[in-house]
């Protein structure tokens, strides 16, 4: 068993992120009627500003549920048994859905890549030029993968299906950057987009997400996989009359409400300069220290985790724990392939200077208690901080 410890236990992994006491606070209301009209107005005014967090004006439903379910709502709703979806060799989320499709009787065929870039669109436009009588149904994209720190700009994925003037709809995770990260349903083209509270919300696991275009929509009335829990039809009356088809989780529905005020308060895109900011920061302690970031290329660095990357013959999941012995230091660990490899540091939701160089400071001080001779990798990210210039303000 642990000790009892001092001080607060900095929990740093990529969600679920840090909650804002504000949100702590909201979260220990007292229940409320569900079928009440406090909670009919508390929902449709939360849709209709989470609406602009996915820049989109279309429907938006809300599951109580982790992400995972809405992946699979996403599927289930736009696509029928055996049909063809295409995905891309990304990292260990990307290969978790697929898997999870291929489980609901889809046949799933993955564009071969490495992990360490964004996906190859060039490769998707010959995919889908090549299928010529439209096989292809549905293109699953993680927008960014967390268990990688990479992460891809969506326009290039639509232009290639554009490109090819294919009819596939687009379906992507944005479980990891949504609220922290610019996005743009509409604008980009997406036709569901996927999420869930607990990373760049500020919240609870609990509470997951469908943004659906008009095509997704029109493909959902002829979906043939089986459906009930998951159905979008019951849960588009919810932004209009808050009535939900079962008992939704009221408490996270209020967290939500006091995380969407915190986050239009900061102004969304200060949240993502903020964002920007802390992963160069991040990016550059991980320099300093004289490691790499699993991510190999900067234009596609994550703005809310960074994987860093240990040489082979290094323990990276020995030294995880040890952060998390010594220091009380909660960092994310490897997963699939790339547990024992990478630490993963979160750097997303409720998140200030000080407690982001704080996390950097653990980490360091814990690799050279180890004995790593590692070069200056937090006064990087001080010179790094002050180079960016003070936090945008609200
Ligand atoms: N997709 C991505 C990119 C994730 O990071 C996660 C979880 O961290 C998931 C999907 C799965 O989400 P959940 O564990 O909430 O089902």
């Amino acid at each position: 068993m642990r000790q009892p410890r001092s001080g607060r236990q900095f929990l740093q992994i990529p969600g679920p992120s840090n909650l804002p006491d504000q949100v702590q606070r909201a979260l220990a209301q007292p229940l409320i009627d569900h079928r009440g009209p406090e909670f009919a107005d508390l929902v449709i005014g939360i849709v209709e500003r989470l609406k602009r967090v996915f820049g989109t004006e279309a429907d938006l439903v809300l599951f109580p549920s982790s992400c995972t379910g809405a992946w699979e709502a996403a599927l289930v709703n736009t696509l029928s048994p055996g049909d063809l979806v295409i995905g891309f060799e990304q990292g260990h989320f990307a290969t978790a859905w697929h898997q999870l499709a291929q489980r609901l009787g889809l046949r799933v065929e993955v564009i071969a890549g490495d992990a360490r870039v964004p996906p190859d669109a060039d490769q998707l436009r010959e995919r889908l030029v090549a299928d010529a009588d439209h096989a292809i149904k549905a293109v699953l994209l993680v927008h960014n993968e967390t268990s990688t720190g990479v992460c891809v700009d969506v326009a290039t994925i639509r232009a290639a299906i554009d490109d090819a003037s294919h009819p596939a709809v687009l379906l992507v995770d944005a479980i990891s950057s949504l609220a922290s990260t610019n996005y743009e349903h509409d604008a980009w083209g997406v036709d569901v987009t996927i999420a869930a509270s607990q990373k760049g919300l500020m919240l609870p696991p609990g509470l997951s997400f469908n943004a659906i275009s008009a095509k997704a929509l029109a493909a959902s009335t002829s979906a043939g996989l089986p459906r009930s829990y998951w159905d979008w039809a019951p849960h588009r009356e919810v932004a209009l009359t808050g009535w939900f088809p079962y008992t939704p989780p009221t408490s996270l529905l209020k967290g939500l409400h006091e995380s969407l005020n915190l986050l239009f308060d900061e102004g969304l895109p200060n949240a993502f300069d903020r964002h920007r900011r802390h992963g160069a920061i991040t990016r550059a302690a991980v320099a300093g220290w004289d490691l790499e970031t699993y991510c190999r290329d900067e234009s596609a660095a994550s703005a809310t985790v960074t994987a860093v990357l240990f040489p082979d013959d290094v323990d990276a999941e020995q030294l995880r724990t040890f952060m998390l012995d010594e220091f009380d230091l909660v960092l994310g660990v490897g997963l699939g392939p790339l547990r024992g490899r990478v630490i993963r540091i979160g750097h997303l939701g409720g998140l200030n200077d000080l407690t982001l160089m704080g996390t950097l400071t653990g980490l360091e001080l814990g690799l050279r208690t180890l004995g790593f001779a590692v070069p200056g990798g937090v006064e990087a990210a001080i010179e790094r901080a002050l180079a960016l210039g003070p936090v945008p303000a609200s």
